[in-house]
This record gives C-alpha cells, structure tokens and sequence, in this order.
C-alpha cells in the first residue's frame, strides 16, 4: 500500500517566559492508506502535541508532513498556502478524547453534526447538509428521531459517537483520535473501536490512534509508534513491537500489559523514577536516567533512530547488543 502521509523530522518547541520546551523532537515516520498506527507513551511524551501538528492545529516549528491528497497530488501541508490548506485540512479531522466538552452544549445535536459542513461547504443547501447530517447519524448509531436534543441528553458512548459523525460527516481521509475511547467504560469502549474499525473497512479511512493504554493500541492498530520525552524512540509492526520490542522503554511499557490469561503471571519491568522535565532533558539519552541498561556512554551520545529490521526502527545504541524480554502475543490478546 502506498503512503498517505510522511512525517519527517517534526518538531515542536513551546517558548514562554523564556523557558523553551521541546514537545516533540525530530519525529519521522510513515502511514500507509487505510492503516492504524497507534501512538503510545506516559502523558507529556509529545503524542497530543505530534497529533495537533499534524491535523495542523498548532503549526509545527520545524520538519515536514507529506500528505498525498485525494487528487493524488503530494503535498507538504506545512508550507502550503492558506487557500489549499483549506481543501487539505477537511481531509483531516481530530476526534478528542472528551466528548462532554468537546460539544456544545448550547447546540443541537443536528447542528453539532453539521458545523464542518457549514464551514467547509458555505453554499450547500441547508436540506441537503441536514440529509447528510443525518445518513451520518444513522452510520454511527445514532437514532436520527433524537437529533434536536441536546448533548446532556446524551451519555458518554453515545456523545462519543456524535463527535464520530462530526469529523466523518465531511468525508475525511484521515481521522487524528485522540484518547478516543480513554474516557469510557471498558465494555463502552469495546463498542466504539469495533464502531471505528467498521467505519474504517466501509469509509476506507486511515487512523493515527493516540492512547496510553496500550490494550487498546494492540487491539486496533497495525504499525505502532512508542514515544518518550517529545522523541520516537521504536516504531514497527504492533506484533514486532508488542512482541519483541527493542527499545528498553517499550520493554518496560510491554511488561506492564495486562494478561488475559489468569495462570500467566508476568514479571513487571519498574522504571525507576519520574518523566524528566521536558523542559531540561538529560543529556546524552534521554531516557537514560530511568533504564536498567544505561552505560556511561548512554549519558553522553544520543542514540541514532535506525532501521534494526525491515520496517522497524529504534533509537537506542545498544539495541543490537541488548536481548531485552520477549512477550507472548497470544498471551496479551
Ligand atoms: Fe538505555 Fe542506553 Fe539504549 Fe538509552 S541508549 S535506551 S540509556 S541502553
């Protein structure tokens, strides 16, 4: 499959009062069309902030985001002219982690489904936008009878799935979920990724699935990307880095996913210490100071990100010598 989207070297900074933090830093790697790519890591890793860059709602401060539109045309979406970056960014849409305050609560459902079809088509009549509003409804799960409520109305799932419709209802090719499913009961949540993975097959939509839990991200996603401290540091296939992981970070993460089956009980791998400040990282490293493996030369020298086998990549100097543990992928299914 060909690639719908390359991020190459992408960085992000935050200045204020003249404390710079790096949120995300030299971040490179590829979606295919209509894959999932999870995006996993502890909270302040940098996967919100990748993911606003990449939907472009915060502009990113240095790199590129190649983005084959549905023209076929490639572009670099971070340097093209507010005029087309229009017509791209419909192609892209965010689903937020809250549904509770991520609508309206002065609006209508209807109204919430139809606000990017306002936006993006000024001049489409008012009956068709409700028409399409409503097919979209009906595609998530909503009964199309209760759109003139409001969202109160609504419980968690179900205000989930009108923040589903809204960013599908203008027909995008690839849809940003950010903790999609994080704030929802467990069998809740179940309903909504099979909603997600059925409306991907039918609407052939490509996902960039953000989530710290990493059940969820083994479940849904094909390619998965690890990230620590605003840096990728393994990127591959989920059953490669679930499996057999290669960077010590994502060992000591792998270690920590619960087993289904109750007679396997698994060692947990600790990680010593707090998430550094981002806005003073350690030298060398930068997860040097929690790894069990860390040599003097780890404090100095910043590990290369390299392919270690075909279509997986990890920034650690010592992952060729390491043999970090293995996980049973039937075990964790
Ligand atoms: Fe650990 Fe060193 Fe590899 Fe960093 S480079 S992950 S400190 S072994």
């Amino acid at each position: 499959k060909d690639n719908i989207l390359e991020v190459k070297h992408l960085h992000k900074r935050f200045t204020s009062k003249n404390v710079t933090v790096k949120a995300v830093t030299d971040v490179s790697f590829s979606v295919r069309e209509g894959e999932t790519i999870g995006i996993v890591g502890e909270s302040g890793c940098g996967k919100t902030t990748l993911g606003r860059c990449i939907v472009r709602a915060y502009d990113a401060s240095e790199g590129e985001v190649f983005y084959r539109t549905e023209a076929g045309e490639e572009v670099d979406f971070l340097k093209v002219d507010k005029k087309k970056m229009k017509g791209i960014r419909k192609e892209i849409q965010m689903i937020f982690q809250d549904p509770y305050s991520s609508l309206d609560p002065r609006m209508t459902v209807l109204d919430i489904i139809k606000e990017p079809l306002k936006a993006n088509y000024p001049k489409m009549p008012d009956s068709q936008m409700d028409q399409m509003a409503k097919e979209m409804a009906e595609k998530v799960g909503l009964n199309p009878a209760y759109l003139m409520r409001y969202p109160h109305a609504f419980s968690g799932g179900q205000r989930q799935r009108i923040g589903i419709a809204r960013a599908l209802v203008i027909k995008p090719k690839i849809i940003v979920c950010d903790e999609a499913v994080s704030a929802l009961d467990v069998s809740i949540q179940a309903q909504v990724i099979n909603l997600l993975k059925d409306l991907q097959k039918e609407m052939k939509l490509t996902y960039i699935f953000i989530s710290h839990d990493l059940s969820v991200v083994e479940h849904i996603s094909d390619r998965v990307g690890v990230m620590y401290l605003g840096k990728m540091v393994e990127y591959g296939e989920t059953e490669q880095i679930f499996t057999h992981p290669k960077h010590p970070y994502t060992e000591a993460l792998m270690s920590a996913v619960p087993v289904a089956d109750p007679n396997f009980i698994q060692e947990r791998i600790p990680l010593r210490g707090e998430i550094p400040n981002p806005a003073n990282p350690p030298s060398g490293c930068y997860f040097h100071t929690r790894c069990r493996y860390c040599t003097e030369k780890c404090k100095e020298c910043t590990p290369e990100y390299f392919e270690i086998e075909k279509g997986h990549f990890v920034a650690c100097s010592l992952a060729n010598e390491l043999s970090l543990r293995g996980f049973s992928y039937e075990e964790t299914k």
